[in-house]
């Protein structure tokens, strides 16, 4: 009997193999040793594991933002060692990025910085306007349309940062320890809102975390420890006190 069709017919969404990175500073520090991942389309992937170990390499690498140097990586079918510089924008296109400081532009609104994502899209503008309204109602961030950055409390630009990855519908989110800067309620309307509408459009999520309190969102946990990725651990359903040692609090 065949127990994952899907992952047999479908190509990966993510296939790490083997991979290897190095840092040149000084000398040459290798960072990222024989890392092996696969990800499938759907999939919600939480990476833990101690600051410095590589975790944020890996995800530059997987989002098309660093080049691979050894290896192989491919994202949606897209093998980027080797990669030409106009193959990485392409590759980029189809991906979602949402970073631990939200990095939005301080002099546009809401509104505007959602669109901005939007023009690398062919769409009109009518076609933009009823999909950034729709992001802004999803995030519940309608009625700061106009506002701008700084009106806003962190946990709300972390929302609009979340509907700027989305609004290019992205087959795949990269998120960077998203939750880090939020109290504990917002951090956890941040990932309720990710998964809902990742599931609503079937994208894949792979989000590094240090917060415990989200790793219950999960359909796999994996975890990062001195550049080696480790055996993948099953969901964890409540396991209080069995958290991996490297999640700092
Ligand atoms: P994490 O995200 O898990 O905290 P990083 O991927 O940021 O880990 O870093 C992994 C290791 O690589 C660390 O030792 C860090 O100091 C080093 N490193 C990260 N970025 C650079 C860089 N641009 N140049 C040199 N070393 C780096
Ligand atoms: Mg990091």
């Amino acid at each position: 009997m065949n127990l994952f069709p899907d992952h047999e017919t479908q190509e990966a969404t993510i296939s790490v193999n083997s991979l290897n990175h190095y840092y040149q500073q000084g000398s040459r520090k290798q960072v990222l040793f024989d890392i092996n991942l696969e990800i499938h389309a759907g999939e919600i992937v939480l990476m833990t594991g101690p600051s410095g170990s590589g975790k944020t390499t890996l995800l530059t690498l997987i989002g098309s933002l660093r080049s691979v140097q050894a290896g192989s990586l491919k994202v949606l079918g897209c093998e980027l060692l080797n990669a030409t510089q106009a193959q990485m924008t392409l590759a980029r296109r189809n991906i979602g990025y949402i970073f631990q400081a939200h990095n939005l532009l301080s002099f546009l609104t809401v509104y505007q910085n959602i669109e901005l994502a939007l023009e690398l899209h062919d769409v009109t503008a009518e076609v933009a306007d009823t999909r950034i309204k729709q992001l802004l109602t999803a995030v519940g961030l309608e009625r700061f349309s106009h506002s701008y950055p700084r009106e806003l409390s962190g946990g709300q630009k972390q929302r609009v940062a979340i509907a700027r990855a989305l609004a290019g519908e992205p087959k795949l989110i990269l998120a960077d320890e998203p939750t880090a800067a939020l109290d504990k309620q917002s951090g956890r309307d941040i990932v309720a809102i990710l998964q809902q509408l990742a599931k609503e459009q079937n994208c894949t999520i792979l989000l590094v975390t240090h917060d415990h309190r989200i790793l219950d969102i999960a359909d796999r946990i994996i975890d990062m420890e001195d550049g080696r990725l480790s055996q993948e651990v099953p969901p964890l359903q409540p396991r209080p006190g069995n958290l991996s040692p490297g999640i700092e609090q």
